[in-house]
């Protein structure tokens, strides 16, 4: 579904001895994979996880989705970052509706708003609807931006360290409708994450990415633990 080919990425120096952030990145993914990727601060994570986003060049090398070299940006890619990127003059609501009426413009205002409300749902935002970003807490627009981008039901979601901004109750919560909401759509994830369990608990798959400079993707390891899978938390099922 997804081939990653000899992908390289360098930044040019104003001494002219160009920065080399990695070289020789090669992977693959099935369709409906989630694949987790884990590596040191600045090994080069972000820049391939926008690399498949299309939102940064490669400097070598080539991405070939569904037999098509990736170029540019596409609605066939949703970006979840750690900033959540909301719309901060829209509602919760809106937010979600904006993006899914881009994907499907022939859609009803009907069919797009139990579309949208559906994936609020999902994470439990359904008595947020009308409010601004900006009167939603840290974890609550992360679930915006979350139930958004598995809205669109793009061909791959690319999740960058989607929790790293929050504590680690909500965080709990929110992988708990990570796993809720991927488990209803199976849809294809390539994620970033500093946090092994957090891998262990998502992934089908984890890529391991050596430290830079020429940073490489050391190791492929399948994650076989059965599905749905579940958190080990002694604050399960606690109303907190
Ligand atoms: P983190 O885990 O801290 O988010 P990361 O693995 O996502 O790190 P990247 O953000 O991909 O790392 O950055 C990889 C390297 O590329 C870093 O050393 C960074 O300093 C460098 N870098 C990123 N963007 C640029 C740029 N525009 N010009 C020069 N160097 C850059
Ligand atoms: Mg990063």
């Amino acid at each position: 579904f997804l081939e990653v080919n000899n992908l390289a990425k360098r930044f040019p120096a104003p001494d002219g001895n160009d920065l080399t952030i990695f070289q020789d990145i090669n992977f693959g993914f099935n369709k409906g994979e989630f694949v987790c990727i884990i590596g040191h601060s600045g090994c080069g994570k972000s820049t391939i996880l926008n690399t498949l986003a299309g939102l940064e060049q490669a400097t070598d090398g080539d991405i070939v989705m569904n037999g098509k070299e990736i170029k540019g940006p596409s609605l066939e890619r949703g970006v979840v970052f750690q900033n959540y990127s909301l719309l901060p003059w829209l509602s919760t609501l809106h937010n979600v509706t904006f993006a899914v009426r881009a994907r499907w413009p022939g859609w009803s205002k009907k069919q797009v708003r139990e579309h949208s409300e559906r994936y609020l749902n999902m994470v439990g935002l359904e008595h947020a609807l009308q409010r601004k970003p900006s009167q939603l807490s840290g974890g609550m627009r992360q679930r915006v931006s979350i139930a958004r981008a598995f809205a669109t039901q793009p061909e791959m979601l690319l999740l960058d360290e989607p929790f790293g901004a929050l504590d680690a109750l909500t965080r709990g919560v929110i992988q708990d409708e990570l796993i809720k909401i991927w488990e209803a759509t199976h849809q294809t994830v390539f994620m970033i994450t500093h946090d092994v369990d957090e891998a262990l608990l998502l992934a089908d798959r984890i890529l391991l990415m050596s430290n830079g400079p020429n940073a490489k993707i050391a190791e492929s390891v399948a994650v076989n633990l059965p599905r749905p899978r579940k958190r080990n938390t002694i604050f399960e099922n606690r109303n907190y």
